[in-house]
């Protein structure tokens, strides 16, 4: 790679450090290691201390007709960060400053290399924390939990990656590019379309992400629920009681026996070790099932999984709550009310012993493929009207190649995350068999195939057939932003899949009915509703169902939706869950099958202003909506600033005027209000 030495950036082709930067964390890889097959080594890695290096690479890059691979700690689990031959990886780990912290606006500007860990450590030092906390906070860097839309344990309460990202600064072939807060006057915003870029749009060098207040109280609490519906049951309900807690992490009925996690039972397997980890767990329970060795279980995965779906029901939901301790204290008894309707109380060792030990669970996968077996993870979701299907389907497709076991850990009013982890014997073919039939149920079932790990090169052609003919809104940014393929090419989507095809238009999820509202989705509180509804229109329609939006629209909806920058709304609020468009040759896409979708990036915006601009057409949009509040507390917050309204949720905020719903209202109302400063209904 001639002309390298004279950029005057740190780089090297020592073979050592292109075997790094060759693959990611994807199981696949490691199966193929043990196998003997080494990957292929990039051409050169080189680690950009600024943004002028980065232009530098990308400009060397062009010129010599390089592919270039941003790679970030390469804890991808996809097949994303891998430099191939005829590739120069960027490696973003010397991007590593926290450039600014200001409390009082409640943002840190920081470089993408930073390590996760290291950027909650700085932050803590301050009394403040971004709130994002994935199982690989050690081994994962802000960079990478931009392209891959990462989400970490507290979802439900701080949202994902996303839900924290202000702004970015992206380098991109074709220049620098400024998105989201700082997207410049008059230009669209392409913030939506950056984040979930896996590296395929240019290099992620510095972001402004939302960060909160140290919690003051932190409640965590085990709860015993007899069965899977009645434990989703109060998901559900909690969620969508807008109590928002920070942890809500439910096991399967194995997960939950294996790990012996009920009823304050020793969390020791038969032979009296600690059990934790995926290994640990099926060790364990190939033990309870009386086989001594791991091979042995895996092999006969069918007959596994059948035993161990007979051996209970019972299971185990750790429930989180924190933030201010008064605002703790208003929530707790509405949440507790809820939860002790059908679940048992178990005390709090369940939460403290998981909190204590969240981050070990993921690390201890080697003994596995060093028995000659192999393990993997798949995260997927839906609304909560298809969660129980997309179970099942899963389950049994995965269930026929693998011993699988699930927990359930990103709830959000409209659905659920589905975290499933499975291990089988064999090679690589009996590896690729297992998803390829997960991926193809997980379809089938209407769920979306990937929640927080994203695409990679593994998940590519299933994200595509996901998001159908809308990828010709990520073809036509990405021509434009990096004309000549450069930037991880086949990541995330394969080049063949550009949305061209003008495929039989799909029949409607919800068959068109007449009115502004076209169909409502009660368990997951989602409205179908036409595209030119007028908002009056619009409230009158849902209040006659006794509905009312989340977030209402100050105007015609698709303007507003198309034009929406993050940070002109609180980080819990989804204005858009999904839509449906017609181009002109009748192809039609629908997106926004499942929240918060890592599917590639969110092209919801892009779809909307190419109807717009004439386009496509809008057929319908699916906005979340709540039940209306027979009791809502309008309530005057002295000094009310950002923080705290981050910290409380309010369903509307004018200054200090905040209006409180749902079973905990009044007592927040309490908690918070000035004494005589307007409290009371509206
Ligand atoms: C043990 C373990 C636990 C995990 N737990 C979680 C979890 O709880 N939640 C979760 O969301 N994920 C989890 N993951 C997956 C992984 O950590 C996330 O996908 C994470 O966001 C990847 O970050 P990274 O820095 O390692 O990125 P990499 O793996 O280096 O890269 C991921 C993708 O992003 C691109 N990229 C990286 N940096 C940049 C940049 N600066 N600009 C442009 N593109 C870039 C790469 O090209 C690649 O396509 C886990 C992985 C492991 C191994």
């Amino acid at each position: 790679m001639p002309g390298l030495e004279s950029l005057a950036v740190p780089f090297s082709r020592d073979p050592l450090d292109r075997l790094a930067a060759a693959r990611d964390a994807w199981p696949r890889e490691t199966l193929r290691m043990r196998e003997g097959r080494a990957p292929e080594l990039p051409d050169a890695v080189a680690w950009p201390r600024n943004r002028a290096e980065v232009r530098r690479l990308l400009d060397h890059a062009a010129a010599e007709g390089l592919a270039v691979v941003p790679y970030g700690a390469g804890s991808g689990v996809c097949g994303g960060a891998s430099g191939r031959a005829g590739s120069l990886v960027i490696d973003t780990k010397r991007l590593d400053r926290i450039l600014a912290v200001d409390g009082a606006r409640g943002v840190a500007h920081v470089e993408a290399g930073v390590l996760g860990q290291h950027l909650e450590d700085a932050l803590e030092a301050r009394g403040f924390r971004t709130g994002h906390s994935p199982s690989s906070i050690l081994c994962s860097t802000v960079g990478g939990w931009v392209a891959a839309r990462s989400a970490g344990q507290f979802s439900s309460r701080y949202g994902v990656f996303d839900d924290m990202l202000l702004a970015a600064h992206v380098e991109t072939p074709a220049g620098p590019l400024d998105a989201g807060a700082w997207t410049p006057a008059g230009a669209d915003d392409l913030l939506p379309a950056i984040a979930g870029s896996e590296g395929a749009l240019g290099v992620v060098t510095d972001v402004l992400v939302r960060i909160a207040p140290v919690p003051e109280a932190r409640w965590l609490r085990g709860y015993a629920f007899p069965d899977l519906d009645v434990a989703w049951e109060a998901m559900r309900r909690l969620m969508q009681a807008e109590l928002w807690p920070s942890v809500l992490r439910l096991y399967d009925p194995v997960d939950t026996r294996v790990g012996g996690r009920t009823g304050g039972r020793p969390r020791e397997d038969a032979d009296g070790a600690r059990v934790s980890g995926l290994q640990g767990r099926l060790l364990a329970g190939a033990r309870r099932l009386g086989l001594r060795a791991l091979p042995l279980p895996l092999a006969i995965p069918g007959l596994v999984n059948r035993l161990a779906a007979g051996l209970a029901h019972e299971v185990l939901l750790v429930v989180g709550f924190e933030g201010p301790r008064r605002l703790v204290e208003a929530v707790l008894p509405a949440a507790r009310r809820i939860l002790e309707t059908d679940g048992l109380d178990l005390g709090a060792e369940p939460g403290e012993h998981w909190m204590a030990h969240r981050h070990d669970v993921s690390y201890k996968l080697a003994p596995i493929f060093a028995n000659g077996a192999w393990a993997d993870t798949m995260e997927v979701a839906a609304p909560w009207s298809r969660l129980a299907e997309l179970d099942r389907a899963v389950r049994e497709a995965l269930g026929r190649h693998a011993v699988v076991m699930a927990h359930y850990s990103h709830a959000y009013p409209e659905g659920c995350s589905i975290y499933f982890s499975f291990a089988g014997a064999g090679d690589e073919a009996r590896y690729d068999a297992a998803w390829a039939a997960g991926l193809e149920a997980v379809r089938a079932a209407g769920g979306t195939v990937t929640h927080h790990h994203g695409v990679g090169v593994h998940k590519s052609r299933a994200a595509a057939r996901e998001l159908g003919p809308a990828l010709r809104a990520w073809w036509a940014i990405k021509n434009r932003l990096d004309p000549d393929g450069l930037m991880n090419p086949g990541r995330p989507f394969p080049p063949e899949a550009d949305g061209s095809a003008a495929a039989p238009a799909a029949p409607a999820r919800n068959p068109p009915a007449a009115g502004p509202v076209l169909a409502v989705d009660e368990r997951s509180l989602l409205a179908t509703v036409a595209p030119d509804a007028s908002p009056e229109a619009l409230a009158a329609a849902l209040a006659r169902r006794g509905l009312e939006l989340r977030v209402p629209p100050p105007g015609p909806l698709v303007p507003w939706l198309a034009g929406l920058r993050r940070g002109e709304l609180a980080r819990w609020e989804v204005p858009l869950f999904g839509l449906r468009v017609r181009f002109p040759d009748g192809a039609v896409a629908e997106v926004g099958v499942a929240p918060r979708s890592a599917a590639g990036p969110d092209l919801r915006q892009a779809l909307l202003r190419r109807a717009l601009a004439g386009g496509a057409t809008v057929e319908h949009l699916v906005l979340p909506v709540r039940r209306v509040d027979p009791a809502p507390v309008l309530v005057r917050v002295p000094g009310a600033d950002p923080a705290l309204a981050d910290q409380v949720r309010p369903a509307r905020r004018e200054g200090d005027r905040w209006t409180l719903v749902g079973p905990a209202a009044a007592a927040l109302a309490e908690a918070l209000g000035e004494p005589g400063g307007g409290g009371g209904a509206p």
